[in-house]
C-alpha cells in the first residue's frame, strides 16, 4: 500500500521558537522544544516538511527521501490529521 503524505506548515513563530530552544529537539510544526521522552512523532519524507502516514517506511513514494522520525508537540499533533501522528513505543518504555 502506498503511504499518504501530508505537508506540515510551520507556525509563524517556528524560527523564533527553534532559535530559543537551541533546536535540540524541536517540534516539527512550531519549533518549541519537545521532551526527549515525548512519545509523539511524525515520519518526515523529503525536504523536511512532508510527513508520511506510514510510521516506518516510505514505500511507494519513489521520489521521496526518508528522513526518519521527528518529534511533534502534543498541541501541534492535534492540528494535523491523526493518521500522520505516530506513537513511539520505545520512548514509553524508557520513561518507566
Ligand atoms: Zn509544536
Amino acid at each position: 500500500m502506498t503511504a499518504e503524505l501530508y505537508q506540515i506548515e510551520h507556525t509563524a513563530s517556528y524560527d523564533k521558537n527553534e532559535a530559543a530552544g537551541g533546536s535540540a529537539n524541536p517540534c516539527v510544526r512550531c519549533g518549541k522544544l519537545c521532551a526527549y521522552d515525548s512519545p509523539l512523532y511524525v515520519h518526515l519524507c523529503a525536504g523536511g516538511s512532508a510527513v508520511s502516514s506510514d510510521p516506518i517506511e516510505c514505500q511507494g513514494l519513489a521520489n521521496y527521501q526518508c528522513l526518519n522520525s521527528y518529534p511533534i508537540g502534543a498541541s501541534c499533533a492535534k492540528r494535523i490529521p491523526k493518521r500522520f501522528v505516530h506513537i513511539r513505543a520505545a520512548a514509553l518504555e524508557q520513561v518507566k
